[in-house]
């Protein structure tokens, strides 16, 4: 049988985009892809880039604050031009969604501007009426904001919302505790926005340790965000031009915008998956197996649609991956352990790889090398804020089992620390390497004690051993 494309990629992000261009540009595959939207997708276009363009443009007051403690009179951060700041933000977007199209056109792909459906297992239907057939057929068609099923939530704005507004808003609320919701008080609190944040649980960003969760929400408070712990929003009306909320406390909050940040969905409604013989998962996600091949030999699966590891850099493994595999006969598959990450608030990240303090202690015996200090610059600036570095140790091995970083570029920290410990570093690899000094990031080499030992059966007996 002959097709018109060996591949067809739905989705023009991360994930399918970098499958397209390595399967044509590589491979030599006849490739067509479509995006119904901006080529980029999720990261470029409403995610990543535009959210940390923000975080730099947020960062202004505490930078005038601290410069203030190095003697710089009357440092001020000045106003921040919403009206200057958005061109320029759009024209950058604009600059890379073209670098994207021409990268994929320059690798001979065929891109189509509009919505594709799937018909069956080797036919795509497109907006237009036309139908198109391939041997392959790539979904990479990523997540859409989930909204928590409350009246009025459609008077709420979703995170792509923040990157268009025409003016900020006064005062806003953001609802969540996780990535995106406190990525977004961050900056709109630094924006200068009155900004509360409810979140339904005791400590923002779950799954990550404890002792950074503490930290991060600590810090949320301090940079003027109104921080509301165990609570959530029960309903949203109009008063005027302003919102209502009414949360489960009781209280009611008038606000200019309301920003969900309440998680992530699969985007597989629509898609036209009955036609074919693909497994979704309960909440959408598809089921790949792990070469991101789903039930349907000529169907597969990547990025954030599958709900393995929702990150850019995860999807663009996977897009590769599958376009090595498929046509450039080199299998390869990707792991999806161990993967390091990054909140970026200010003026501390959080950061970390591998297992949490939490999660190394129900596997096993642990030795937790950590520390809480006030870092050299800002501590000289008169600022009380602590940077938080810890090592989880396998006693029997000396692996280094996780890490965690809460301060300044921590993000950029664990990118080079997740390297050794990808490798297996063990604890005596790490006090092997001689300290950069003077940095933050050298605790990370010599810390010499641990700070707790935990011992699973002193635990099963009922405490936790401290030597
Ligand atoms: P997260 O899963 O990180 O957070 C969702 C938050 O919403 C949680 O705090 C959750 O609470 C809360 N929540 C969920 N449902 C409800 C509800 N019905 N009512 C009230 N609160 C609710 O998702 P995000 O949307 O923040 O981010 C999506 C994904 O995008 C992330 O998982 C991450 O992979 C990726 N991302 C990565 C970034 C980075 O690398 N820096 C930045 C932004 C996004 P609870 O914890 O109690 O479940």
């Amino acid at each position: 049988m002959s097709f018109d494309y060996d591949l067809f990629v739905i989705g023009g992000g991360s994930g399918g985009v970098r499958a397209a261009r390595i399967a044509a540009g590589e491979y030599g595959a006849r490739v067509a892809l479509a995006e119904e939207s901006r080529m980029g997708g999720t990261c470029v276009i409403r995610g990543c880039v535009p959210k940390k363009l923000m975080v730099f443009a947020s960062q202004a007051g505490l930078m005038a604050e601290e410069m203030r403690g190095y003697g710089w009179e009357g440092a001020q951060a000045g106003r921040f031009d919403w009206s200057v700041f958005r061109p320029k933000l759009d024209a950058e977007l604009t600059r890379l969604e073209r670098a994207y199209t021409a990268n994929l056109e320059k690798a001979g792909v065929r891109i189509f501007h509009q919505r594709a459906t799937i018909v069956d297992h080797h036919t795509i239907a497109l907006a237009d009426g036309t139908r198109q057939t391939a041997k392959h057929i790539l979904i990479a068609v990523g997540g859409r904001p989930a909204l928590p099923g409350i009246p009025g939530e459609d008077l709420g704005l979703i995170s792509d919302d923040l990157f268009l507004l025409d003016r900020l808003p006064r005062r806003a609320m953001v609802v969540g505790g996780g990535y995106i919701a406190c990525e977004f008080a961050t900056i709109l609190a630094g924006l200068g926005c009155d900004t509360v944040q409810v979140y339904r649980g005791d400590a923002v960003l779950r799954g990550f340790d404890r002792q950074a969760r503490d930290l991060a929400t600590l810090q949320l408070g301090q940079i003027g965000i109104d921080l509301r712990l165990n609570v959530t929003p029960e309903g949203l009306e109009r008063t005027g031009d302003r919102i209502r909320v009414m949360l489960n406390d009781g209280m009611t909050e008038d606000v200019d915008a309301v920003f969900w940040a309440t998680g992530r969905d699969p985007y597989t409604g629509g898609l036209g998956l009955e036609n074919t013989g693909v497994h979704l998962r309960p909440n959408g996600a598809i089921v790949v197996d792990e070469w991101s091949q789903t039930a349907v030999p000529s169907i597969f699966a990547v990025g954030d649609v599958t709900d393995r590891v929702n990150l850019t850099p995860v999807a663009i493994r996977e897009g590769h991956a599958f376009a090595d595999t498929v046509f450039g006969a080199r299998p390869r598959k990707v792991g999806h352990a161990g993967i390091a990450s990054a909140v970026y608030l200010r003026p501390h990240e959080v950061a970390q790889i591998g297992l949490t303090e939490e999660q190394a202690c129900a596997r096993g015996d642990v030795d937790v090398y950590a520390t809480e200090f006030r870092p050299m610059r800002s501590m000289f600036a008169g600022s009380n804020a602590k940077v938080m570095m810890k090592l989880l140790v396998d006693p029997d091995t000396d692996r280094v089992l996780g890490c965690h970083v809460f301060g300044p570029d921590a993000g950029e920290m664990i990118q080079l620390a997740a390297i050794p410990i990808g490798m297996g570093a063990t604890k005596a690899d790490f006090d092997a390497t001689m300290a950069v000094h003077p940095t933050a990031a050298e605790e990370l080499v010599t810390m010499r004690t641990p700070a707790r030992r935990h011992r699973l059966a002193v635990q099963a007996a009922g405490g936790t051993a401290a030597g």
